[in-house]
This record gives C-alpha cells, sequence and structure tokens, in this order.
C-alpha cells in the first residue's frame, strides 16, 4: 500500500510538471488522471481511493462490473468514476450501463456501437435523464489490429453522434497509439494525429476545440501527452506495478 500511495503521488507530481511546462494556449484545464486498475484487486483501488483519487480506467465489461458492484467499491469509493476503455461488445453493453459510477466510456468507434449505446442508455433508469459520456476512440496508428475509428471517420462519426445520438454526450477523442515510440525523436506523431482530428471536427462541426477533450498518454509516455495537451491520461502500470502479460485491446 505505500509503495502504491508513493507511485500515485509520483506520478501526480510529474503530471503538474510537465502541466506547467505546457504552453499558455492549454492552461485552460488541468490534465486529469485515470488510474488503469485492470487486473488488480478492489483493496488496491480502495487505497488510491483513500489517498484521493478518483478516476478509474478498466478494459473489460465483466471485471469493471464486479469491481464496480463490489461491496467495498460502494461502501468506501461513494465517489469514484468509472472509464469504460476496452473494446467494447454489444452484448455487454447492458451490463456496463448498469454498473454503478460509470463515468465515460472512452472507446466508441462505430455508428453501430452509438446507435446501441443511445438506445441502451435512454432505457436505463439509473440515472435522471443525464447523457452518457462517451470519447470516439481514433485509430491514429492505422495498425491493423488496433480498434478504433479511421482518421478519416472520426468528423462523420462525431456528426452522427451529435445528430443521431441524443442521449449521449460527445466529450472528446481517445487513441491509443502505437507501442514503444522513442520521445527522444521529437513529438509522437499518434498524438499529433489526435490533436489534427479535433481541428478538423472543431472546425467542420463547428464546436470549439477547447470543448473536445483529448485522452491520450499511458505509463511510458503521459508526461510527454500532458505537454502536448492531453487533457486525459490513462496510467496503469506506473501507479500499480506490472499486470501479468496478455491485454491490450
Ligand atoms: C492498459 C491500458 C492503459 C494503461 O497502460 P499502462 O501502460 O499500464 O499505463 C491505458 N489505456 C488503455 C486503453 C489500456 O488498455
Amino acid at each position: 500500500m505505500a509503495e502504491l500511495i508513493a507511485n500515485l503521488k509520483v506520478v501526480r507530481d510529474k503530471i503538474n510538471v510537465a502541466s506547467a511546462r505546457r504552453p499558455l494556449e492549454y492552461k485552460y484545464f488541468e490534465p486529469r488522471l485515470v488510474a488503469v486498475s485492470k487486473f488488480k484487486p478492489v483493496e488496491l483501488i480502495v487505497d488510491a481511493y483513500k489517498a484521493g483519487q478518483r478516476h478509474f480506467g478498466e478494459n473489460y465489461v465483466n471485471e469493471l462490473a464486479e469491481k464496480g458492484n463490489h461491496s467495498s467499491i460502494l461502501e468506501m469509493c461513494t465517489d469514484i468514476c468509472w472509464h469504460f476503455i476496452g473494446h467494447l461488445q454489444r452484448n455487454k453493453i447492458n451490463k456496463l450501463l448498469t454498473t454503478p459510477n460509470l463515468y465515460i466510456i472512452e472507446t466508441v468507434d462505430t455508428e453501430k456501437i452509438a446507435s446501441a449505446l443511445n438506445a441502451a442508455w435512454s432505457k436505463c433508469r439509473t440515472h435522471e435523464n443525464l447523457k452518457l459520456k462517451i470519447m470516439v476512440q481514433v485509430n491514429t496508428s492505422n495498425e491493423q489490429e488496433k480498434s478504433g475509428c479511421e482518421r478519416t471517420q472520426v468528423c462523420s462519426l462525431v456528426q452522427y453522434i451529435i445528430d443521431n445520438c441524443t442521449s449521449l454526450e460527445f466529450v472528446g477523442l481517445m487513441t491509443i497509439g502505437m507501442f514503444g515510440y522513442d520521445v527522444t525523436k521529437g513529438p509522437n506523431p499518434d498524438f499529433l494525429c489526435l490533436k489534427e482530428c479535433r481541428e478538423e471536427v472543431s472546425k467542420e462541426l463547428g464546436i470549439d476545440s477547447k470543448k473536445i477533450e483529448l485522452s491520450m498518454g499511458m505509463s511510458s509516455d503521459y508526461e510527454h501527452a500532458v505537454e502536448l495537451g492531453s487533457t486525459n491520461v490513462r496510467v496503469g502500470t506506473a501507479i500499480f506495478g506490472e499486470r501479468p502479460k496478455k491485454d491490450i485491446s
């Protein structure tokens, strides 16, 4: 537990330093830290919560539903905000949407999934007409095996959501990007690409770009991402330690 709290403090401090280094144009917001707790036990989530952490990310619907409904979380983490950051299948939507304290789904990448979420959310009775926050995931690295819509489709998907999915609130854009990019080579092209997508959405749809969040940056590059204007970094390993090898969607 002491180690977890020390890690959390290091990550927060580094975010603050990176955040202070940003150009003035980005200083209208403070980046949000999402602690990615996949494969990690509820006890560690409670410890991090007690140390002030509120936003947590999970990749798998079953795991999120289990943790979100766990009695310790319900009793001790009443203001927890869950981010769903994994690949979403339609047959899991109801389970996801009925998880207590679901804050946002960061991985909407098709019209189909957006429509399905919209329909399911409008039928949920667990919220008082609040819209469901979503981000559009973009496959900025154009890797076949990665989720996310193609960058050329971002504007039309956002337009579709705004026009047809009135129970959803479009909040921003998310990318995972290529693994192992060497930052000494300059700004990460995936992060630059996500920023360009934001400019396109802002221009084409007439949305103030300050109202479009950027979810980018993980353990290996969150400081770099913050310097480039990330509003939401998703950090797992640097907080909770190594995970068993397996994942990533
Ligand atoms: C696992 C995961 C993270 C966290 O990765 P770390 O390298 O452990 O910080 C962030 N975003 C997504 C989408 C993930 O799946």
